[in-house]
């Protein structure tokens, strides 16, 4: 199977051939006949699996194929709904890159930026706008965004759209999306909220799937240390200074914050180098290849940084903060533990990240040893059984873990005894009955090593 086969047109082929792709991914075999077709198309497919192609492609060349002539400034034809800003860009990024040899404008619009240079590049006429809900209703209510002429729709990871609480903004941009449209959803599970969506937004849709490219490898260890979030820099620095040998990719949650901490370990004597998005693609290559050929042994990444790049196989990978969305957990502790090998993965978990944490031991289905490193300890408790607060079960009037012991003071390092034991002790996945996210995609192979144990420092 070739792109050719699958029916997309020469402009698309050059382009494809020039970002050096030759065979199409299990979801674009599907997904793009029916996609050109007209069909409605429910994806189950997550990022890495080459989704974006998948609807993006036919999506292309469905536009030129019905393109009218344009009279005064193009309206958005196809709307791309995206639930973060990082996807948006990244999304944006790949169709003009498919399009190059179309001539079709693609414009993205995200909240945190200013609206004057999105208000201008609407005025100047798109023909596929790539947006996050909530900036899009800013849009719409001051009128620079037009909706009505809009063919194809795009609900990208959908799941997390929803996840995200963005589901009154969805049915809103819905409510002025012509109804005489081309519908595509695109999320990692086919879990009953999003059928609904499906069954509600879109005629007859046909359905493909595959499944998670990144599944956990069983020989990976996972480990979380409750810490403070201001004391996380220094318990890093503990940790990759005591494993002065290892490579080390260390996953954080801003481009900002990325660069920060690279400097910092940097000043700690540990070579680091930060890839974010704001770097391009050639410059987060070099950075790479740096660390591929040892001259640095660290690599402090974002989520969006760390994808599309061909990671080695490394033994550690360290969480200093946890992802926003659990699947990313499984991609990031991806590139560890490969072929066999052992892994491991180390969470840094301030008490702010326990739904975080919760909600991965629910993916993985597995718990994750909390371990509390002397001189670390948090000023509030961590709790990840089901009754606590957050994690969606009733509560029960226990007595809070550790009694009413005041907090320990930051700084007291490596004597006496943590504050709120119990509640650095064993973690409970604290499963929902049938609800988990991930159940149909038989993930959740990950190891919990015996829980409750308290480690050494380093
Ligand atoms: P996505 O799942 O859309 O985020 O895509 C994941 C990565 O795979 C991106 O870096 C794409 O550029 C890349 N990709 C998508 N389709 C193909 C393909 N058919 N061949 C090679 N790379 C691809």
């Amino acid at each position: 199977m070739n792109f050719e086969t699958l029916g997309l047109a020469p402009a698309l082929l050059r382009a494809l051939a020039d970002a050096g792709y030759t065979v199409p991914t299990p979801i674009q075999t599907q997904a793009v006949p029916l996609v050109l077709a007209g069909e409605d198309v429910l994806g189950g497919a997550q990022t890495g699996t080459g989704k974006t192609a998948a609807f993006g492609l036919p999506l292309l060349q469905r536009l030129v194929e019905g393109g009218k002539p344009a009279t005064g400034p193009r309206k958005p034809r196809a709307l791309i709904l995206v639930p973060t800003r990082e996807l948006a860009v990244q999304v944006a990024d790949s169709l003009r890159g498919y399009s190059k040899y179309l001539r079709l404008n693609v414009t993205t619009i995200f909240g945190g930026a200013g609206m004057g240079p999105q208000v201008d590049n609407l005025r100047r006429g798109v023909d596929i706008l790539v947006a996050t809900p909530g900036r899009l209703i800013d849009h719409m209510q001051q009128g620079s965004a037009k909706l009505d002429a809009v063919e194809i729709l795009v609900l990208d990871e959908a799941d997390r759209m929803l996840d995200m609480g963005f589901l009154p903004a969805m049915k809103r941009i819905l409510s002025r999306v012509p109804t005489e449209r081309q519908t595509l959803l695109f999320s990692a599970t086919f879990e009953p909220r999003i059928k609904q969506l499906a069954l509600e937004f879109m005629r007859d849709p046909k359905q493909v799937q595959v499944a998670a490219q990144n599944t956990i490898a069983a020989t990976i260890q996972h480990r979380a240390h409750p810490v403070d979030g201001a004391r996380k820099r220094d318990l890093l620095i503990d940790i990759l200074t005591a494993r002065h040998t290892e490579q080390v990719l260390v996953f954080g949650k801003t481009k900002h914050g990325c660069n920060r901490l690279a400097e910092q370990l940097e000043s700690a004597g540990l070579p680091a180098l930060a890839i974010h998005g704001n770097k391009s693609q050639a410059a987060r290559q070099k950075a790479l290849n740096a660390f591929k050929s040892g001259k640095a042994r660290i690599l402090v990444a974002t989520d969006v940084a760390a994808r599309g790049l061909d990671i080695p196989n490394l033994p550690l990978v360290i969480n200093h903060d946890l992802p926003m969305v659990a699947e990313d957990y499984i991609h990031r502790i991806g590139r560890t533990g490969r072929n066999g090998a052992q892994g491991e993965a180390i969470s840094l978990v301030s008490p702010d990240e326990a739904p975080l944490l919760r909600q991965i031991q629910r993916l993985l289905k597995s718990d994750i040893a909390l371990e509390a490193i002397d001189g670390f300890e948090p000023s509030r408790p961590i709790r990840l059984d089901a009754n606590a607060p957050g994690s969606g079960a009733p509560r029960a009037q226990a007595p809070r873990p550790g009694g009413q012991r005041p907090p320990r003071k930051p700084g007291n390092r490596g004597h006496g005894k943590p504050a709120d034991r119990g509640a650095h002790a064993h973690a409970h996945t604290g499963q929902k009955p049938g609800k988990e996210r991930g159940q149909e995609r038989g993930q959740g192979r990950g190891q919990g090593r015996p829980g409750g144990q308290r480690a050494t420092r380093g």
